[in-house]
């Protein structure tokens, strides 16, 4: 499963090792935060997955990194045909590592903003992955994601309930010690802690 370091795929991955052993993939991107590495990595430790494989994509940037105007509009932290790149990285994994399912933990607001999180999207991409390797034909490669229709204060809510430690996921788009509370990713947990009425065990509500 794709892992991050985030809330959403922290609790995907809480929710996946239930019924099945888990493998996390992460991206190293340029700009990625270092802590929302560090974070995804403490958090594959505490969930004893099988293996957390984190592929190293250097040259991949956010449109933030981006000189000119052409990606103007997008989030800063959207990365070009991101999800096209990172889920055919995870099923090259799973051709390599016998998965039969590829599991991603975006949110039912992630498809308000990125249409490369949506059926019409993953539907015809499973076709194609499929379509590209005998070996995941046999296995009936299947890309799913178990939080699609749950909006981020559902998350946050089936997280703790499933004793996912969110005091270790990482939402800040900048690479600080802390979470800055000022960025999209810190404003977006705040408002969905105080939605679910939990308090955030890192003192976002504060
Ligand atoms: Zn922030």
């Amino acid at each position: 499963m794709l892992l991050s370091g985030g809330i959403d795929s922290a609790t995907a991955l809480y929710l996946t090792k239930k019924t099945k052993p888990v493998r996390a993939l992460s991206f190293e991107f340029k700009g990625i935060a270092e802590s929302e590495l560090r974070s995804a990595k403490s958090i594959a430790n505490l969930a004893g997955v099988l293996e957390h494989r984190i592929l190293r994509l250097p040259d991949l940037r956010e449109a933030g990194d981006i000189p000119g105007f052409r990606l103007a509009g997008r989030p800063r932290s959207y990365i070009p045909l991101r999800n096209s790149v990172f889920y055919s990285l995870a099923a090259s994994v799973a051709e390599e590592t016998g998965a039969d399912t590829i599991v991603g933990g975006h949110n039912k607001d992630d498809q308000e903003v990125f249409e490369d999180v949506s059926s019409q999207f993953f539907t015809p991409l499973q076709a194609a992955l499929r379509a590209a390797s005998p070996v995941l034909r046999r296995d009936r490669l299947r890309i799913v994601r178990p939080l699609r229709d749950l909006p981020k204060p559902e998350v946050i809510k089936l997280g703790t309930s499933l004793q996912v430690p969110l005091e270790l996921t990482w939402s800040c788009h900048r690479d600080m010690k802390e979470h800055c509370w000022r960025c999209d990713g810190c404003r977006s947990r705040r408002r969905a802690f105080m939605e679910a009425g939990i308090p955030d065990p890192i003192g976002g509500n504060l």
